[in-house]
Formats: C-alpha cells, sequence, structure tokens
C-alpha cells in the first residue's frame, strides 16, 4: 500500500482550491481510508453536536419571541382597560388568543 493510498479521500478547500486533505487515513470506510477528522463517524458526531446547538438556540429565540408578543398583548390590553374597557374576561380571552392559547 501507498502513501496516496492510505491517505484520507477527503479534499479541503483553502485558496480556492480544493486539495487532497493530506492527513494519514487510519480508518478504513466503504473501501476508502479516513483521517481522524473526514471519518463519517466524526464528521456526524460533529453534525449531531451543531444541530444540538442550533435546536437550543432555536429554543431560546422562540421563548424570546412569546415574550415580545406577550408583552405587547399585555400592553395593548392594559391601555384597552386604561382607555375604560369593561370586559376584562373578553379581553384576557383575546389576549390569550393572540398568544396561540385558547385557556389561560
Ligand atoms: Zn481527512
Amino acid at each position: 500500500m501507498t502513501a496516496a493510498e492510505s491517505s484520507c479521500c477527503k479534499a479541503v478547500f483553502s485558496g480556492w482550491r480544493n486539495y487532497p486533505c493530506g492527513r494519514k487515513g487510519k480508518l478504513a470506510e466503504d473501501g476508502k481510508f479516513y483521517c481522524g477528522v473526514h471519518s463519517p463517524d466524526a464528521v456526524q458526531k460533529r453534525q449531531a453536536k451543531r444541530d444540538a446547538s442550533y435546536a437550543a438556540l432555536r429554543t431560546k429565540w422562540e421563548a424570546e419571541a412569546r415574550h415580545r408578543r406577550f408583552a405587547a398583548a399585555a400592553e395593548a390590553a392594559i391601555r384597552e382597560i386604561a382607555a375604560g374597557h369593561n370586559d376584562p374576561h373578553g379581553l384576557a380571552a383575546k389576549t390569550l388568543a393572540i398568544l396561540g392559547e385558547s385557556k389561560p
């Protein structure tokens, strides 16, 4: 086996060109050699870690967006009450409906 045959089969992008990875291929999968960085398992683990990170960010952003909607709806309800609104139950139900909730 030559060095070229046992080197990593992946290419890396640098300087507006693709180059062979250059690392030694340690892991053989599907008849090809991969380095520790480009092995399908390592790529899958990094992707799963990235997906978990983005899911956490998305959960945080959705909570923040919900809070902003709640603050705006609550401010509008308070302003209606201050202006003389006389049906707090109906106003509360309308405000919760804006937030996508049917019951308190
Ligand atoms: Zn590689």
